[in-house]
């Protein structure tokens, strides 16, 4: 079929582990069907990912009379590591394919603009990594390391930690010479759990990525057989009040200011530490008064403004919002929608545009490098990344 000659082995490998990945399994012809992929086509494609040791086929009784007894799972014995800078600490670990954690550990960081601490404490998390897959002979496919405010090119101004992402590369490229790495920014870290991760749905066209904690991120995500298929983009820092607070950027008045999982803390009198622990459970940190609603409803407002004014410029099928606002009743979201619809070109009826609010599913550090090591391999259809991204910095 047309639509199956127009991609190559690596976008094809790629829309097969991402549905395997997503579903924890398949059934072979929902697979092919699921993939636009014919009997042959997928036949060849899982024989030769069984070959590499990517997928298994397991026995299974058939879902109907006749039907079919093969279900294909990724690979249960191959693994992947990943180094989460979060929290005040560097979580790091393996996983299965599947995601299920056989090894964690956590180092603690109190200070990210300490550059000698933080080196040492990646060197040192770096070595027990390294001692752990030795002693079991695991040599994992892909590493990931989600850093907070990471962008391109790798030395360009962090707001947030001083980390050295070139030396934590090289470190890496020393302790594990054979298995790629991918340094990203931990909002496209995110990005890649919750949108392409278990229980994801198949992404046909570009979607708005938003989350906020402790800072505020963005990014544009695509179709996994996308050359890029997440784009972190600014949006932390969008100056919505010309003499607003100070910013750790150095302006006055952005975004940040006013909605980060911090600035809602302040609203509440909690403190941010206190707010990021608690993730899902903030709520019950909280007296809400009238005049704190109206407060968080502003803020939630202002995030509206800023994303409809990013519709105005790019259209998106999907926007997807984790972090605090994920946990609210809907009636308290409202004033995020009302803040989209004040600001689009025609209003958000016109637009058509489904906002989606994202639980927090994610679980606890180290899992976004997890599963940005994961969303790496599958990106690239389990095939060794081209060339000119091997040493790409993503973020
Ligand atoms: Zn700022």
């Amino acid at each position: 079929m047309a639509a199956e000659q127009l991609r190559t082995r690596r976008q094809t490998r790629a829309a097969v582990l991402d549905r395997l990945l997503a579903t924890g399994g398949l059934f072979r012809p929902q697979l092919a069907t699921d993939c636009n992929l014919t009997e042959v086509s997928i036949s060849r494609i899982l024989a030769d990912l069984r070959e590499e040791g990517l997928v298994e086929e397991i026995r299974r009784p058939a879902p109907y009379p006749g039907g079919p007894t093969q279900i294909v799972t990724l690979a249960q014995d191959q693994w992947i590591a990943g180094l989460t800078l979060a929290n005040r600490r560097l979580s790091f670990g393996t996983a299965t394919l599947g995601g299920d954690i056989a090894y964690l550990e956590r180092l603690p960081l109190a200070d990210l603009t300490d550059r000698p601490a933080l080196a040492a404490t990646f060197a040192q998390a770096i070595d027990a990594l390294c001692r752990w897959c030795g002693a079991r002979g695991v040599v994992p496919l892909r590493i990931g390391v989600s850093i907070p405010g990471l962008r391109e090119p790798p030395d360009a101004p962090n707001p947030i930690t001083a980390l050295d992402a070139a030396a934590i590369s090289a470190m890496l490229e020393a302790a594990f010479p054979t298995v790629p790495h991918g340094l990203v920014n931990a909002v496209a870290a995110r990005a890649a759990a919750h949108l392409f991760g278990p229980g994801s749905e198949p992404i046909a066209t570009r979607h708005l990525f938003v989350h906020l904690g402790r800072g505020i991120g963005g990014a544009w995500v695509e179709p996994v057989t996308a050359a890029a298929p997440i784009r972190p983009i600014e949006f932390g820092h969008v100056v919505v009040e010309r003499h607003g607070p100070a910013c750790r950027c150095g302006h006055r008045g952005c975004l940040e200011t006013f909605a980060s999982a911090g600035a809602i803390g302040r609203i509440f009198g909690v403190p941010e530490a206190e707010m990021i622990a608690a993730d899902n459970d903030w709520l019950r940190l909280v007296r809400m008064t009238a005049r704190r609603r109206v407060l968080m409803a502003d803020a939630l407002h202002r995030v509206g403004l800023a994303i409809g004014n990013v519709l105005n410029i790019m259209p998106v099928s999907l926007v997807a919002i984790s972090g605090w606002p994920s946990t609210l009743p809907e009636d308290q979201r409202t004033a995020l929608r009302q803040g989209i619809e004040d600001s689009v070109f025609g209003g958000t009826a016109a637009l058509q545009v489904p906002l989606r609010f994202l639980p927090s599913t994610l679980g606890s550090d180290p899992r976004p490098a997890l599963a940005w090591a994961m969303h790496e391999l599958v990106r690239d259809g389990g095939l060794a990344p081209r060339r000119e991204e091997a040493r790409r910095v993503a973020g």
